[in-house]
């Protein structure tokens, strides 16, 4: 399984009827959203096995407009040294 940043913006006037979208498919607790802060959109991190089974987490309100974007870590190892001796 691989993790997913899903991303929906969307308009002011769209908040209510997104929500309720998000909450009938039952990904609410997976949501977190910057519209009290005047930035009208929902992020959330899903496990999926595809970036098209990761694209059925997002509502249809907003599935043309959103963004799926494959997550990976870096680790120690990837990191290269700031200063090279
Ligand atoms: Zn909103």
């Amino acid at each position: 399984m691989d993790r997913y940043l899903i991303e929906t913006p969307h308009e002011a006037q769209d908040c209510q009827k997104l929500v309720q979208q998000v909450y009938a498919m039952g990904y609410l607790m997976n949501f977190d959203w910057g519209c009290k802060s005047g930035v009208h959109s929902g992020w959330a991190i899903i496990e999926a096995e595809s970036e098209d089974q990761a694209r059925l987490a997002v509502p249809p309100l907003v599935r043309s407009k959103a963004r799926v974007v494959k997550l990976v870590k870096f680790h120690a190892k990837d990191v290269k040294p700031l200063h090279k001796t």
